[in-house]
C-alpha cells in the first residue's frame, strides 16, 4: 500500500528533479517555445515542497490536491494549470483514505491525465506532455518503473512530431526535430514516482 509519506516523497523527488534539470527543460523550450519551462517548473515545485511542509496534508489525496492547487496559483505558463489539474484531479480520485493501492493510483492517475486532455484539448501525437503522460498512465497499471520507462520513451518520441498545441504549434514544421519540453518534464515526474517507489 502507498501511504501519505509516499506521496510526499514523490513530490519532493519531482522538485529535486526539476531543480536539477531546469536548464535542460528551459533549453528545450528555447528551441520551440519561450525559454521558461525550466524556471516555471522549478518555481512551481519549489513552492509545492514548501506548502507540503507548512500544511502537512494527512492523506495521499490531500497531498496531491494541495500540490496541484499550488501549481495552478504559482505557475503562469501553460504547464501550471495543466500539471495542477493533473495532480488535483488525481488527488480527488484517490478519495480520503490514508493508504491507496498501486491499482487505485493507476486508476486515479488515468483520471488526472484525462482531465489534462480535456483542459488542453490535445491528444496523442500532438507533441505535448500527453505524449509522455498517456503511455505512462497505461503502464502504471503494471508498476511505477514501467510508467517511468514508458514516459521516457514517449518524451523521446516527441522529437519527430509536429506540434499541434501550445506555443510550439506556431512554428509548424519548425517544431520537428526537437523534444517537447513538457513531455520531458512529464518523464521527470514519472522518474520521481519510480524513485519514491524504490524502483
Ligand atoms: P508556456 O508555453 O506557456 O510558456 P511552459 O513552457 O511552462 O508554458 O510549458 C510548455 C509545455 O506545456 C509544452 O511543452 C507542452 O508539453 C505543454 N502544453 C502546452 N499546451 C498544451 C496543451 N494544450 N495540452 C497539453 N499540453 C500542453
Ligand atoms: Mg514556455
Ligand atoms: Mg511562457
Amino acid at each position: 500500500m502507498l501511504d501519505t509519506d509516499f506521496f510526499r516523497r514523490w513530490m519532493a523527488a519531482t522538485a529535486a528533479a526539476v531543480e536539477r534539470e531546469a536548464e535542460r527543460l528551459t533549453g528545450l523550450d528555447s528551441a520551440i517555445g519561450d525559454a521558461d519551462h525550466g524556471s516555471n517548473m522549478r518555481r512551481g515545485f519549489g513552492t509545492v515542497t514548501a506548502v507540503l511542509e507548512s500544511e502537512s496534508p494527512a492523506t495521499p489525496g490531500a497531498v496531491l490536491v494541495l500540490a496541484g492547487r499550488q501549481l495552478i496559483s504559482t505557475v503562469g505558463g501553460a504547464s501550471g494549470p495543466l500539471y495542477g489539474t493533473l495532480l488535483r484531479r488525481t488527488g480527488k480520485a484517490l478519495g480520503e483514505s490514508g493508504e491507496v493501492s498501486q491499482g487505485q493510483l493507476a486508476e486515479a492517475f488515468g483520471a488526472g491525465v484525462a482531465a489534462v486532455a480535456r483542459l488542453g484539448g490535445a491528444k496523442a501525437g500532438d507533441k505535448t506532455m500527453l505524449d509522455a503522460l498517456l503511455p505512462a498512465s497505461r503502464a502504471l497499471a503494471d508498476s511505477a518503473g514501467a510508467a517511468r520507462d514508458a514516459a521516457r520513451a514517449g518524451a523521446l518520441g516527441t522529437v519527430p512530431l509536429r506540434a499541434r498545441k501550445g506555443r510550439a504549434s506556431c512554428l509548424g514544421e519548425g517544431s520537428v526535430g526537437h523534444q517537447d519540453p513538457g513531455a520531458a518534464s512529464a518523464a521527470l515526474l514519472m522518474e520521481a514516482l519510480a524513485e519514491a517507489a524504490g524502483e
